[in-house]
C-alpha cells in the first residue's frame, strides 16, 4: 500500500494517508499501482464513478472558455443549472426530472461550494424569513440527535455530537434537539419560538437511520400549522443515492428547503441551497452572498450528473443494485454473529457492528483486502459505493466483506 505518513496537515486529520493517484470505473488506484474497489466513492460524492467521460468533457471544456466570473456576473451553465434544479420538486414521487416541464415546486437556488455552506444559507433564509414576516416567529432552529450538518459555526450548532461541538462553544444559541422518529418529542417541542427545522432523511454521518414516514408526516403538519421552514438536508443523501433522486420522496417529507452538495458537480466543490417562493420573496439584494458559488466550470460538471441521473431508467438501476446489496448484506448479517441491524437505503447502507471496537479494524482489513468502506456513527459500517457500480463488483465487494467477518 502506498501510505504517505505525517504529511503536514492539521492534527484533526490522520497521521497515516494512502496516497491515492487515479481511478477508473468503480476502482482508485494508490502511487504504487494497486486497487481499491471504491465502497467509499469520496464519502457519498463519486456519483459516477472515474473516468467519466461526458464529465470530462463537460469540464474541461468549460475551463477552456471560461472558469470563474463572481456572483457579480453570471453564466449559462449556472442559469441552466438553476433551472434544472428549480424544476424538481420532491413532491412529484420518482418523477423524473423532464426538459421543457413547468417550474416545480422551487423557485430559486442559492449556489455555494460544500455542504456545511448550503446549510448555513438554510439556517440564515429561515431566520430571514422568520424576521421579515409580519407576525414573526422566534429564532430558534430544531434539529435531531445524531444528525450531521457541517462544520462551520451555524451547521456545527446543528450538528448533534458533542466531540464536534464542544471545543467550539459558545455555538450559536437556539438550537434545540429532538430524537429522529421521536413523533410525540416532536410535537411536544415545536412551537413558534421556531423559525426552522434541519432534518436529514437518512442520517449519513450518525449511523445511517433513516425517517420513518409517521415522523416525516407530523414534521410536514407541524412545520406548515406554525409556519415553520422545513430544511432537508440531501447533501449526502440527494441525487439517486438512496434511489430516488432526493431520499425526502422515500418517506414523504416535505421539505420548503432542500440543501445538496456532496454528488452534485460530480467531485468539483459546489452546493446548491433550493428555496421555495415563500421564502424567496422576502429575500433582498445583499441579504447573502458567496465569491466561489455557482461557477460555471462545477455547474457545468454538475450539469452533466443531473442529465445522466435524471436519463430514462438511471434511477431504476440504482434501485435495482441497491436491493442486491441489501440482499447480500442480508446474507452477511444472517451468516456472521458480529453484525447487527442493516442500516441506511438505496446505495447508502450500512451494517451495524455489535462491538463498535472491531469497526476500526473491519475498515483497515477492507483497505489491505482492496476494498475501501467508511464509518457512519460509532458502530456502522458505510457503504457509499459509485451509483454506476457492477453487480460483479458489488459481488466483489461484498464477499471481501464475507472474508473480513469470519476473521475478525
Ligand atoms: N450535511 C450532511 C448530511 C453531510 O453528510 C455532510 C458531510 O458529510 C455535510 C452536511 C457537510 O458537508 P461538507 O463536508 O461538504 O461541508
Amino acid at each position: 500500500m502506498a501510505i504517505k505518513k505525517n504529511p503536514p496537515f492539521p492534527n484533526n486529520y490522520a497521521k497515516e494517508f494512502l496516497v491515492l493517484d487515479h481511478g477508473k470505473g468503480s476502482y482508485l488506484y494508490d502511487s504504487d499501482g494497486r486497487a481499491y474497489l471504491d465502497f467509499a466513492g469520496g464519502i457519498a460524492v463519486n456519483s459516477l464513478g472515474y473516468g467519466n467521460k461526458s464529465l470530462e468533457k463537460s469540464i474541461t471544456e468549460q475551463v477552456k472558455k471560461l472558469i470563474h466570473v463572481s456572483n457579480l456576473f453570471t453564466t449559462q451553465p449556472a442559469v441552466d443549472l438553476a433551472t434544472m434544479l428549480t424544476r424538481s420538486s420532491p413532491l412529484e414521487k420518482d418523477q423524473p426530472w423532464e426538459a421543457g416541464k413547468d417550474p416545480g415546486y422551487f423557485q430559486a437556488v442559492h449556489f455555494g461550494n460544500s455542504g456545511t455552506e448550503a446549510n448555513e444559507g438554510a439556517i440564515k433564509y429561515a431566520r430571514l424569513y422568520a424576521s421579515r414576516k409580519k407576525n414573526p416567529n422566534g429564532h430558534k432552529i430544531l434539529a435531531c440527535t445524531n444528525g450531521f450538518h457541517g462544520r462551520t459555526l451555524g451547521a456545527l450548532s446543528a450538528t448533534h455530537t458533542e466531540k464536534y461541538r464542544k471545543p467550539f462553544e459558545p455555538l450559536i444559541p437556539g438550537i434545540e434537539f429532538v430524537p429522529l422518529n421521536d413523533a410525540e418529542g416532536l410535537k411536544s417541542i415545536l412551537n413558534r419560538d421556531f423559525c426552522g427545522v434541519i432534518v436529514e432523511p437518512v442520517q449519513g454521518e450518525g449511523g445511517l437511520t433513516c425517517m420513518t414516514k409517521a415522523f416525516a408526516q407530523e414534521l410536514n403538519r407541524l412545520c406548515k400549522e406554525l409556519d415553520i421552514v422545513l430544511i432537508a438536508d440531501e447533501v449526502q443523501t440527494g441525487l439517486g443515492r438512496t434511489g430516488t433522486l432526493f431520499a425526502s420522496q422515500s418517506c414523504g417529507l416535505e421539505p420548503d428547503i432542500i440543501t445538496l452538495s456532496k454528488p452534485l458537480a460530480g467531485g468539483l466543490p459546489l452546493s446548491a441551497t433550493l428555496l421555495p417562493q415563500k421564502v424567496n420573496e422576502l429575500v433582498q439584494i445583499g441579504d447573502h452572498g458567496t465569491t466561489f458559488g455557482g461557477g460555471p466550470v462545477t455547474c457545468a460538471a454538475a450539469i452533466t450528473i443531473w442529465e445522466t441521473l435524471n436519463s430514462p431508467g438511471f434511477l431504476e438501476v440504482v434501485r435495482e443494485k441497491s436491493q442486491l446489496l441489501e440482499d447480500g448484506l442480508a446474507d452477511l448479517i444472517a451468516d456472521s454473529d458480529k453484525l447487527g441491524f442493516m442500516k441506511g437505503r438505496g446505495l447508502l447502507r450500512g451494517v451495524e457492528v455489535r462491538d463498535p471496537e472491531l469497526l476500526p479494524n473491519i475498515i483497515n482489513r477492507a483497505k489491505e483486502l482492496g476494498l475501501l468502506v467508511l464509518r457512519s456513527g460509532s458502530n456502522v459500517i458505510r457503504l457509499a459505493p459509485p451509483l454506476t457500480i457492477k453487480d460483479d463488483e458489488l459481488y466483489d465487494g461484498l464477499r471481501i466483506l464475507r472474508t473480513i467477518m469470519e476473521e475478525v
